[in-house]
């Protein structure tokens, strides 16, 4: 990441983290930035003008749309969040390739896959359960459920060794029961703002499975 940041500052780019961008306004062919910084905990406003701008703001990008002055409402799409929890698999890990279920009709994530972290820990997940809020703790009483999906391909999987992990949420742009939608990107074409581009339900690829007849 060091690298890729020292070729893109060589490159001409401004690298401003701990930054949140509050408003935007388009005006003149453009945009006003409003936004704030953060050094160390004491704020400090910081105001740019840029010709493009990008919305990539991931979960937070209908919310960072509805700040930017043009964008109708009718163009930002609904935000569902669909949290999904890890489990961790103690000891040596059982596998020495990445496993992946076959994935089900309109699942709403990947399936329950193994894969391995950085540290050589097995975790298993995650699973895909809309929630109202953005709230990251795990739901330990899922673990007989997770347990059940994992021994469908791993059948001597020891259960005493499954440990809730961490979570994550989507920013679906689909509902709950509703056909799996994939990612929007939304330039001038829909939006009418030259310059902005935004990026919407940005998350792991999804396989819409139709039934298949042979
Ligand atoms: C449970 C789960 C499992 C996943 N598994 C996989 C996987 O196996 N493989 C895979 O490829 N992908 C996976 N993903 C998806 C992957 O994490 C996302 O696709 C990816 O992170 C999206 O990148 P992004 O840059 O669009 O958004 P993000 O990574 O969310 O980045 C958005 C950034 O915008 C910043 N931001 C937000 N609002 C503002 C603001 N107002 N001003 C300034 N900055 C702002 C945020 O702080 C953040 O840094 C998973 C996601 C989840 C939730």
């Amino acid at each position: 990441m060091q690298s890729l940041l020292f070729q893109a500052e060589k490159n001409g780019v401004s690298f401003s983290p701990f930054t949140e961008i509050k408003s935007v306004e388009f005006n003149l062919g453009s945009f006003k930035v409003s936004s704030i910084l953060n050094h160390d905990n004491s704020l400090e406003d910081y105001k740019f003008e840029c010709n493009q701008f990008v919305n990539c703001a991931g979960i937070d990008a209908q919310q960072l749309s509805s700040h930017i002055k043009g964008v109708s409402k009718e163009h930002i799409p609904r935000l569902y969040l669909c949290k999904g929890d890890y489990f961790t698999y103690s000891g040596p890990s059982p596998f020495e390739h990445l496993i992946y279920p076959i994935p089900e009709a309109n699942h709403m994530g990947l399936g329950i896959h193994s894969t391995v972290d950085i540290g050589g820990q097995t975790r298993f997940g995650p699973d895909a359960t809309y929630v109202e809020e953005l709230n990251y703790n795990i739901d330990a009483s899922k673990g007989q459920r997770i347990f059940q999906a994992i021994q469908k391909y791993f059948p001597g999987i020891d259960n005493s060794k499954l440990h809730p992990a961490y979570a994550g949420i989507r920013p679906k742009i689909a509902g709950p029961g509703e056909p799996a939608a994939d990612f929007q990107i939304h330039g001038a074409d829909i939006h009418g703002v030259s310059g902005l581009v935004q990026l919407f339900g940005i998350e792991p690829s999804r396989i819409n499975i139709q039934p298949r007849h042979w």
